[in-house]
Protein backbone atom coordinates (compact mmCIF):
# COMPACT_ATOMS: atom_id res chain seq x y z
CA UNK A 1 0.00 0.00 0.00
CA UNK A 2 1.40 3.19 -1.12
CA UNK A 3 -0.84 6.06 0.85
CA UNK A 4 1.34 8.29 1.98
CA UNK A 5 2.22 9.71 5.65
CA UNK A 6 -0.41 12.51 6.68
CA UNK A 7 2.38 15.48 7.14
CA UNK A 8 1.24 18.53 8.89
CA UNK A 9 2.72 21.99 8.93
CA UNK A 10 4.14 23.91 12.28
CA UNK A 11 2.19 27.14 12.95
CA UNK A 12 2.62 29.93 15.71
CA UNK A 13 1.46 30.24 18.67
CA UNK A 14 -2.20 32.72 18.93
CA UNK A 15 -1.05 36.36 19.88
CA UNK A 16 2.65 35.38 19.60
CA UNK A 17 4.66 38.70 19.36
CA UNK A 18 6.11 37.85 15.64
CA UNK A 19 2.54 37.51 14.39
CA UNK A 20 2.20 34.49 11.91
CA UNK A 21 5.15 35.24 10.18
CA UNK A 22 7.81 31.85 10.64
CA UNK A 23 10.42 32.47 12.75
CA UNK A 24 13.06 34.49 11.45
CA UNK A 25 16.11 32.19 12.64
CA UNK A 26 15.95 28.51 14.29
CA UNK A 27 19.05 29.30 15.97
CA UNK A 28 18.94 28.09 19.41
CA UNK A 29 15.28 26.47 18.51
CA UNK A 30 14.60 23.21 20.26
CA UNK A 31 12.35 21.53 18.78
CA UNK A 32 10.68 18.53 21.14
CA UNK A 33 8.20 15.76 19.86
CA UNK A 34 5.77 13.90 22.07
CA UNK A 35 4.02 10.98 20.89
CA UNK A 36 2.54 7.88 21.83
CA UNK A 37 3.69 6.04 18.95
CA UNK A 38 1.53 2.40 19.61
CA UNK A 39 3.25 -0.65 20.93
CA UNK A 40 3.34 -3.35 18.52
CA UNK A 41 3.00 -5.61 20.52
CA UNK A 42 -0.91 -4.35 21.38
CA UNK A 43 -1.58 -3.02 18.44
CA UNK A 44 -2.85 -6.04 16.31
CA UNK A 45 -4.57 -7.90 19.64
CA UNK A 46 -5.90 -6.41 22.15
CA UNK A 47 -6.44 -2.90 20.88
CA UNK A 48 -9.02 -4.20 18.29
CA UNK A 49 -8.63 -0.80 15.77
CA UNK A 50 -11.89 -2.59 13.68
CA UNK A 51 -11.43 0.61 10.96
CA UNK A 52 -8.10 -0.27 10.32
CA UNK A 53 -6.94 -2.73 8.12
CA UNK A 54 -4.80 -5.56 9.47
CA UNK A 55 -1.88 -5.14 7.12
CA UNK A 56 -1.25 -1.69 7.82
CA UNK A 57 -0.56 -2.65 11.38
CA UNK A 58 1.91 -5.03 10.27
CA UNK A 59 5.55 -4.16 11.77
CA UNK A 60 7.08 -4.97 8.15
CA UNK A 61 4.62 -1.88 6.98
CA UNK A 62 4.41 0.43 10.08
CA UNK A 63 8.01 0.38 11.13
CA UNK A 64 8.95 2.65 7.94
CA UNK A 65 5.85 5.18 8.83
CA UNK A 66 7.14 5.42 12.50
CA UNK A 67 9.89 6.10 11.72
CA UNK A 68 9.12 8.89 8.98
CA UNK A 69 6.57 10.36 11.40
CA UNK A 70 10.14 11.12 13.10
CA UNK A 71 12.21 12.25 10.88
CA UNK A 72 9.54 14.09 8.96
CA UNK A 73 9.73 17.18 11.65
CA UNK A 74 13.49 16.64 13.02
CA UNK A 75 13.24 17.31 16.29
CA UNK A 76 16.38 17.65 18.57
CA UNK A 77 14.21 15.64 21.47
CA UNK A 78 12.17 12.69 20.77
CA UNK A 79 10.17 11.70 23.86
CA UNK A 80 8.08 8.47 23.01
CA UNK A 81 5.65 5.82 24.78
CA UNK A 82 4.65 2.29 24.28
CA UNK A 83 8.26 1.85 22.26
CA UNK A 84 8.76 -1.82 22.22
CA UNK A 85 11.39 -1.71 19.27
CA UNK A 86 13.50 0.50 21.18
CA UNK A 87 16.51 -0.95 19.23
CA UNK A 88 14.64 -0.43 15.51
CA UNK A 89 15.04 3.34 16.69
CA UNK A 90 18.47 2.95 18.69
CA UNK A 91 19.66 1.81 14.94
CA UNK A 92 17.89 3.91 13.06
CA UNK A 93 18.11 6.93 14.82
CA UNK A 94 21.98 6.73 15.69
CA UNK A 95 22.93 7.11 11.78
CA UNK A 96 21.60 10.51 12.19
CA UNK A 97 23.05 11.29 15.53
CA UNK A 98 20.80 10.24 17.60
CA UNK A 99 21.27 8.77 21.02
CA UNK A 100 18.46 7.22 23.30
CA UNK A 101 17.34 6.11 26.54
CA UNK A 102 14.85 3.54 27.60
CA UNK A 103 12.75 2.34 30.17
CA UNK A 104 10.48 -0.84 30.18
CA UNK A 105 6.90 -1.08 32.09
CA UNK A 106 7.88 -3.38 35.50
CA UNK A 107 4.85 -5.53 34.18
CA UNK A 108 3.91 -4.42 30.16
CA UNK A 109 1.00 -5.50 28.44
CA UNK A 110 2.99 -6.54 25.89
CA UNK A 111 4.36 -9.48 27.20
CA UNK A 112 1.05 -10.92 27.71
CA UNK A 113 0.78 -10.94 23.74
CA UNK A 114 1.11 -13.36 21.45
CA UNK A 115 4.30 -13.20 19.27
CA UNK A 116 5.49 -9.91 21.74
CA UNK A 117 8.32 -8.16 20.76
CA UNK A 118 9.28 -7.39 24.57
CA UNK A 119 8.49 -4.67 27.31
CA UNK A 120 6.63 -1.57 26.12
CA UNK A 121 8.16 1.35 27.77
CA UNK A 122 9.10 5.21 27.68
CA UNK A 123 12.08 5.93 25.52
CA UNK A 124 13.92 9.43 24.96
CA UNK A 125 16.01 10.43 21.68
CA UNK A 126 18.50 13.28 21.35
CA UNK A 127 20.36 15.14 18.60
CA UNK A 128 23.84 14.31 19.89
CA UNK A 129 24.75 17.31 17.46
CA UNK A 130 22.66 20.07 19.50
CA UNK A 131 22.24 18.77 23.46
CA UNK A 132 24.71 16.87 25.36
CA UNK A 133 22.96 14.29 28.45
CA UNK A 134 24.09 15.76 31.75
CA UNK A 135 22.16 13.00 33.22
CA UNK A 136 19.27 10.88 33.45
CA UNK A 137 17.03 9.47 35.97
CA UNK A 138 14.61 6.65 34.93
CA UNK A 139 11.99 5.89 37.69
CA UNK A 140 8.99 3.70 38.98
CA UNK A 141 5.89 5.85 39.54
CA UNK A 142 5.00 5.51 42.77
CA UNK A 143 1.38 5.61 44.78
CA UNK A 144 0.62 7.68 47.71
CA UNK A 145 1.45 4.73 50.20
CA UNK A 146 5.19 4.29 48.61
CA UNK A 147 3.82 0.95 46.85
CA UNK A 148 5.17 0.51 43.04
CA UNK A 149 2.50 0.96 39.88
CA UNK A 150 3.77 -0.17 36.54
CA UNK A 151 3.94 3.19 34.76
CA UNK A 152 7.50 4.49 34.23
CA UNK A 153 9.09 8.32 33.57
CA UNK A 154 12.52 8.87 31.96
CA UNK A 155 13.86 12.22 33.36
CA UNK A 156 17.04 14.16 30.77
CA UNK A 157 18.80 16.59 32.08
CA UNK A 158 20.56 18.40 28.72
CA UNK A 159 23.35 20.99 28.19
CA UNK A 160 23.09 23.16 24.80
CA UNK A 161 26.17 22.14 23.08
CA UNK A 162 25.90 24.93 19.67
CA UNK A 163 24.23 28.17 18.70
CA UNK A 164 23.32 31.02 20.94
CA UNK A 165 22.43 29.27 24.28
CA UNK A 166 25.41 27.06 24.26
CA UNK A 167 25.83 25.72 27.93
CA UNK A 168 22.65 26.71 29.17
CA UNK A 169 21.09 23.24 31.26
CA UNK A 170 17.36 22.60 30.91
CA UNK A 171 15.37 19.16 31.77
CA UNK A 172 12.72 16.82 29.23
CA UNK A 173 10.73 14.45 31.29
CA UNK A 174 8.22 11.81 29.69
CA UNK A 175 5.54 9.55 31.41
CA UNK A 176 2.81 7.73 29.99
CA UNK A 177 0.28 7.34 32.92
CA UNK A 178 -2.17 4.32 33.82
CA UNK A 179 -5.16 3.95 30.86
CA UNK A 180 -9.00 3.84 31.27
CA UNK A 181 -11.38 6.60 32.81
CA UNK A 182 -11.66 4.91 35.90
CA UNK A 183 -8.28 5.16 37.16
CA UNK A 184 -8.28 9.01 37.27
CA UNK A 185 -7.44 8.71 41.41
CA UNK A 186 -4.14 6.20 40.36
CA UNK A 187 -3.26 8.92 37.39
CA UNK A 188 -3.30 11.71 40.20
CA UNK A 189 -1.36 9.99 42.62
CA UNK A 190 0.95 9.14 39.69
CA UNK A 191 0.95 12.52 38.89
CA UNK A 192 1.98 13.79 42.10
CA UNK A 193 4.77 11.70 42.56
CA UNK A 194 5.96 12.76 39.25
CA UNK A 195 5.60 16.67 40.15
CA UNK A 196 7.34 16.08 43.41
CA UNK A 197 9.95 14.47 42.03
CA UNK A 198 10.54 16.80 39.26
CA UNK A 199 10.62 19.43 41.82
CA UNK A 200 13.24 18.02 43.87
CA UNK A 201 15.30 16.55 40.64
CA UNK A 202 14.92 19.80 38.78
CA UNK A 203 16.57 22.40 40.92
CA UNK A 204 14.63 25.57 39.13
CA UNK A 205 16.15 24.68 35.16
CA UNK A 206 13.82 24.88 32.66
CA UNK A 207 11.43 22.10 32.00
CA UNK A 208 9.67 20.67 29.28
CA UNK A 209 7.25 17.67 30.43
CA UNK A 210 5.18 15.65 27.90
CA UNK A 211 3.94 12.55 27.76
CA UNK A 212 0.35 10.19 27.25
CA UNK A 213 -1.32 11.32 31.14
CA UNK A 214 -4.16 9.02 29.51
CA UNK A 215 -6.41 12.26 31.48
CA UNK A 216 -8.68 14.45 29.64
CA UNK A 217 -7.94 18.41 30.45
CA UNK A 218 -10.59 18.94 33.22
CA UNK A 219 -9.15 15.40 34.92
CA UNK A 220 -7.24 15.84 38.61
CA UNK A 221 -3.67 15.21 37.27
CA UNK A 222 -3.39 17.51 33.95
CA UNK A 223 -5.07 20.20 36.33
CA UNK A 224 -2.25 19.13 39.24
CA UNK A 225 0.35 19.77 36.34
CA UNK A 226 -0.95 23.20 35.44
CA UNK A 227 -1.30 24.52 38.73
CA UNK A 228 2.01 23.22 40.25
CA UNK A 229 4.84 25.37 41.35
CA UNK A 230 6.73 24.09 38.14
CA UNK A 231 5.02 26.93 36.50
CA UNK A 232 4.09 24.51 33.31
CA UNK A 233 1.60 25.98 30.80
CA UNK A 234 0.17 23.42 28.09
CA UNK A 235 2.19 24.15 24.70
CA UNK A 236 -1.41 23.45 22.85
CA UNK A 237 -3.79 25.72 24.56
CA UNK A 238 -1.73 28.32 22.67
CA UNK A 239 -2.90 27.63 19.47
CA UNK A 240 -6.30 29.21 20.74
CA UNK A 241 -8.06 32.19 21.53
CA UNK A 242 -9.77 30.52 24.71
CA UNK A 243 -6.68 28.74 25.63
CA UNK A 244 -8.04 25.16 24.77
CA UNK A 245 -6.79 21.94 24.48
CA UNK A 246 -7.45 20.79 21.11
CA UNK A 247 -9.77 19.20 20.31
CA UNK A 248 -8.50 15.62 20.37
CA UNK A 249 -5.01 14.09 20.40
CA UNK A 250 -6.57 10.87 20.23
CA UNK A 251 -9.54 9.03 17.63
CA UNK A 252 -10.27 5.42 17.47
CA UNK A 253 -12.51 3.00 16.79
CA UNK A 254 -12.46 -0.13 18.93
CA UNK A 255 -14.81 -3.43 18.83
CA UNK A 256 -16.77 -3.89 21.34
CA UNK A 257 -18.49 -6.70 22.33
CA UNK A 258 -21.21 -8.20 20.11
CA UNK A 259 -20.16 -6.22 17.25
CA UNK A 260 -20.64 -3.24 18.50
CA UNK A 261 -18.38 -0.18 18.26
CA UNK A 262 -16.98 2.31 20.48
CA UNK A 263 -15.08 5.62 19.25
CA UNK A 264 -12.91 7.23 21.55
CA UNK A 265 -11.98 10.66 21.18
CA UNK A 266 -10.26 12.04 23.44
CA UNK A 267 -7.31 15.13 24.29
CA UNK A 268 -4.82 13.12 26.77
CA UNK A 269 -1.35 13.77 25.10
CA UNK A 270 0.17 16.94 26.34
CA UNK A 271 3.22 18.93 26.26
CA UNK A 272 3.95 21.10 29.45
CA UNK A 273 6.80 24.02 29.46
CA UNK A 274 8.57 26.15 31.72
CA UNK A 275 6.22 29.47 31.45
CA UNK A 276 9.00 31.80 32.56
CA UNK A 277 11.84 30.01 30.74
CA UNK A 278 10.82 29.17 27.55
CA UNK A 279 9.27 30.98 25.03
CA UNK A 280 6.85 28.68 22.50
CA UNK A 281 7.75 29.46 18.86
CA UNK A 282 5.98 27.11 16.64
CA UNK A 283 3.64 24.23 17.02
CA UNK A 284 3.02 21.23 15.05
CA UNK A 285 -0.49 21.95 13.97
CA UNK A 286 -3.11 18.87 14.74
CA UNK A 287 -5.25 17.44 11.33
CA UNK A 288 -9.06 18.18 10.81
CA UNK A 289 -11.56 15.30 11.04
CA UNK A 290 -12.00 15.55 7.30
CA UNK A 291 -8.00 14.72 7.41
CA UNK A 292 -8.33 11.25 9.40
CA UNK A 293 -11.48 10.26 7.91
CA UNK A 294 -12.71 7.71 7.54
CA UNK A 295 -10.55 5.25 9.24
CA UNK A 296 -9.67 7.26 11.42
CA UNK A 297 -6.27 6.64 13.73
CA UNK A 298 -4.33 4.38 13.25
CA UNK A 299 -4.16 3.99 9.55
CA UNK A 300 -2.20 3.18 5.85
CA UNK A 301 -1.79 7.12 6.47
CA UNK A 302 -0.72 7.39 10.22
CA UNK A 303 1.15 4.24 11.86
CA UNK A 304 -0.51 5.41 15.96
CA UNK A 305 -3.55 5.75 17.33
CA UNK A 306 -2.14 9.08 18.91
CA UNK A 307 -0.98 12.25 17.24
CA UNK A 308 2.28 13.38 17.85
CA UNK A 309 2.66 16.74 19.23
CA UNK A 310 5.80 19.04 18.62
CA UNK A 311 6.84 22.37 19.61
CA UNK A 312 10.25 24.70 19.41
CA UNK A 313 10.56 26.55 22.23
CA UNK A 314 13.57 29.55 22.92
CA UNK A 315 15.08 30.34 25.99
CA UNK A 316 13.80 33.39 27.29
CA UNK A 317 16.68 35.40 28.34
P1 LIG B 1 -1.80 0.55 31.42
O1 LIG B 1 -3.06 1.28 31.58
O2 LIG B 1 -0.56 1.26 31.75
O3 LIG B 1 -1.56 -0.05 30.00
C1 LIG B 1 -2.56 -0.52 29.24
C2 LIG B 1 -2.13 -0.38 27.81
O4 LIG B 1 -3.22 -0.78 27.05
C3 LIG B 1 -1.79 1.04 27.45
O5 LIG B 1 -0.71 1.03 26.56
C4 LIG B 1 -3.06 1.54 26.82
O6 LIG B 1 -2.87 2.44 25.77
C5 LIG B 1 -3.67 0.29 26.25
N1 LIG B 1 -5.13 0.37 26.28
C6 LIG B 1 -5.92 1.31 26.85
N2 LIG B 1 -7.21 1.06 26.65
C7 LIG B 1 -7.25 -0.06 25.93
C8 LIG B 1 -8.30 -0.82 25.39
N3 LIG B 1 -9.58 -0.49 25.57
N4 LIG B 1 -7.98 -1.90 24.68
C9 LIG B 1 -6.71 -2.24 24.50
N5 LIG B 1 -5.66 -1.56 24.99
C10 LIG B 1 -5.93 -0.49 25.69
O7 LIG B 1 -2.03 -0.73 32.26
P2 LIG B 1 -1.00 -1.71 32.91
O8 LIG B 1 0.34 -1.67 32.31
O9 LIG B 1 -1.11 -1.50 34.37
O10 LIG B 1 -1.60 -3.08 32.49
C11 LIG B 1 -2.94 -3.39 32.75
C12 LIG B 1 -3.50 -4.18 31.65
O11 LIG B 1 -2.51 -4.98 31.01
C13 LIG B 1 -4.53 -5.12 32.21
O12 LIG B 1 -5.80 -4.54 31.97
C14 LIG B 1 -4.28 -6.41 31.47
O13 LIG B 1 -5.12 -6.46 30.35
C15 LIG B 1 -2.89 -6.33 30.94
N6 LIG B 1 -1.99 -7.15 31.73
C16 LIG B 1 -2.23 -8.47 31.77
C17 LIG B 1 -1.45 -9.25 32.54
C18 LIG B 1 -1.73 -10.70 32.55
O14 LIG B 1 -2.26 -11.20 31.59
N7 LIG B 1 -1.41 -11.39 33.59
C19 LIG B 1 -0.38 -8.71 33.37
C20 LIG B 1 -0.15 -7.32 33.18
C21 LIG B 1 -0.96 -6.59 32.40
P3 LIG B 1 -3.16 4.03 25.89
O15 LIG B 1 -2.32 4.56 26.97
O16 LIG B 1 -2.81 4.47 24.52
O17 LIG B 1 -4.63 4.15 26.18
CA1 LIG C 1 -2.23 2.53 23.44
Amino acid sequence: NSTPLLVRDFTRPYQSSGGNAKPETSDGVIRVMQWNLLAQGLCQTSDAFILCPHEALDWEFRQHHLLEELLTYQASIYCLQEVDHFDFFKANLSKLGFEGVFYPKPDSPCLYEPNNDGPDGCAVFWNTAQLQLVSQDSFVLCRTSGSETNQVAIMCRFKVALGPHKGKEFVCATTHLKAKKHHAVLRGEQGLDLEQTLREKTGGLPLVLCGDFNADPDETVVQLIKNSQLNLVSAYTLLSPSQDEPHFTTWKVRGGKKGSQEESVHTIDYLFFSRDKFQCEQLLEMPTEDQLRPNFLPSYAYPSDHLSLAADFKFID
